[in-house]
């Protein structure tokens, strides 16, 4: 099974010639354009963990060119299709629910949104970014309010012995049982002024053999920003040395 990542929290899990992806976006940052649409030009199958743009805007141009099947909630699900997407190409998912895609089995979590803290906002408003890059915030603003959330999902991909944990918003609902020692963590490293001490309580519960960072690029500026990992990968290291931590590079295949 291998995993790579396109920037942002798009993520793509690949085993032979079957692929599924996460969350494909195309960064709207000019100066970190890595991804285009045709990276993503194989994609059959696409799961999606929630409904804010920097998850979905990309879904319908992608979807004009592959015309693969999108998995979603209900409120992601009524968003693409005012977008032009037939509902005969989306499946509406729900917590508990499992797919099986040959060679993967995909189990479906209810998750939680994480809470942006007050440090963090006031960092990001009070910016001489927000003068820079103010045509995409209000942009950024129009796209919040036509994309909400709607149900957050984590997924469990397993294939061949070995799972990935998949979350694309750093946060968990405490009444779920999520599977546990997972052979990787994927965490979105972005959200936090606190992520460093905040991501650990991750490592505490989930006890993954491995972590594979991602989002934590700066790819819609200004609300984004590029989130330093040193720190939090030393304090891993420290305290879970049989802990592998992935910070991946764009597009590079990494092998479980
Ligand atoms: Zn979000």
């Amino acid at each position: 099974m291998e995993i790579q990542w396109f920037g942002t929290a798009s993520i793509k899990i690949s085993s032979g010639n079957t692929s599924v992806h996460f969350d494909p976006f195309i960064s709207m940052n000019k100066s970190l354009q890595y991804a285009s649409v045709y990276d993503y030009t194989d994609a059959t199958d696409i799961f999606i963990t929630h409904g804010h743009f920097d998850h979905i805007y990309n879904i319908p141009e992608i979807w004009n060119m592959t015309k693969c099947t999108i998995y979603c909630s209900v409120q992601v699900a009524s968003v693409l299709i005012k977008q032009g997407v037939l509902p005969d190409y989306i499946r509406i998912i729900d917590h508990g629910q499992v797919i099986s895609i040959p060679p993967f089995v995909i189990k479906i979590y209810k998750s939680q949104h994480i809470r942006f803290d007050i440090p963090l906002i006031f960092k990001t408003l009070i910016n001489k970014r927000m003068f820079e890059y103010y045509g995409e915030f209000i942009k950024i603003m129009t796209l919040n309010k036509a994309m909400p959330a709607g149900t957050i999902f984590a997924y469990e991909i397993v294939c061949c012995d070995k799972s990935i944990l998949h979350f694309g918003s750093l946060n968990f609902s405490p009444a779920i049982d999520y599977p546990y020692k997972p052979t990787m963590l994927t965490l979105p490293f972005q959200g936090r002024l606190d992520i460093d001490h905040y991501a650990l309580r991750f490592i505490k519960k989930f006890i993954p053999q491995s972590i594979f960072l991602h989002h934590f690029d700066d790819t819609f500026p200004p609300i984004s920003s590029q989130v330093d990992t040193t720190q939090f990968v030393e304090a891993v290291t420290k305290a879970f040395p049989h802990i592998t931590v992935v910070i991946p590079e764009y597009g590079i295949p990494y092998t479980l």
